[in-house]
């Protein structure tokens, strides 16, 4: 059979797209984008005439069974999604996983991957962290998700999108108290890249005002494994775990 390429494309700055990644975009038979209008514009900057084919979180399962069909002829595929590395919170999971079950060679492009982008440039521990993607959206399901972290000592790394940071910002005060450390990595690669660097209440109060805009990546400090720094957040969990031991 032919071959699964996962290539990483830029997350804002054309300049960031690999030779190789253009390269294997030129040779391969077919490409598999998350949206071909939005892809079309990056094949059209390096004039790569390669056709596409739409492979998108709503046409998967129908797609999937398709597109082995076309590496089983021998044919080679490369799989994109609108920015970064496909399947870190965007389509190719399953397509990938499909390979593999049925023997196909998958060969990842390495390329630019905004959690990874933001996290070396955070000044925040990376030695160790968690990459924890876009947070649920029902306000329960986040709450519990944002509950099990409360103990976590390793740097966390979330997306959001501009329209619900806000939000995201207050709930993850109620977790982890006001005065946690938090990075937000905006507009990575482009024109307006921006770090903004301090507490979740300093967040907060920022965007008080303004309203977020722009893609943001959010970084926050792990909990000191010290358990005499306990926060304020923490210090609640404790008393209510406490509580209803009895
Ligand atoms: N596959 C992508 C990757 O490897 O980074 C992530 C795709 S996900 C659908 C899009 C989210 O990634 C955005 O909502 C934002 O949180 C983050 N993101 C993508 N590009 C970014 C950028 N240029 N600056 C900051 N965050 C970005």
């Amino acid at each position: 059979p032919g071959t699964l390429y996962v290539v990483g494309t830029p997350i804002g700055n054309l300049a960031d797209m690999t030779f190789r990644g253009v390269q294997v975009l030129q040779d391969v038979d077919l490409i598999a984008a998350e949206d071909t209008r939005h892809t079309g514009k990056l094949l059209q900057h390096f004039q790569i005439k390669t056709p596409q084919i739409s492979y998108h979180e709503h046409n998967r399962s129908s797609r999937i069974p398709e597109l082995l069909r076309h590496l089983n002829d021998d044919k080679s595929l490369a799989l994109v999604s609108d920015a970064g590395i496909p399947g870190i919170s965007d389509p190719g999971y399953e397509l990938i996983s499909a390979c593999i079950t049925k023997g196909i060679s998958v060969v990842p492009l390495p390329g630019a991957c905004a959690a990874i982008t933001a996290l070396c440039a955070s000044g925040l521990p990376t030695n160790r962290f968690m990459f924890e993607g876009f947070l649920p959206t029902k306000r329960k399901q986040r709450q519990q998700i944002l509950e099990s972290l409360q103990a976590e000592t390793r740097t966390l790394i979330f997306y959001e999108s501009p329209h619900r940071l806000r939000e995201t910002l207050e709930d993850l005060v109620a977790a982890f108290g006001e005065t946690r450390h938090c990075v937000l990595a905006r507009e990575l690669t482009k024109l307006y890249e921006d770090f903004w660097r301090g507490s979740l209440k300093e967040a907060i109060s920022l965007y008080q005002e303004k309203q977020p805009q722009g893609e943001y990546t959010l970084i926050l400090e792990g909990t000191s494994p010290d358990r005499t720094q306990l926060s304020e957040a923490q210090l609640k969990i404790e008393l209510r775990s406490l509580i209803t031991r009895g």
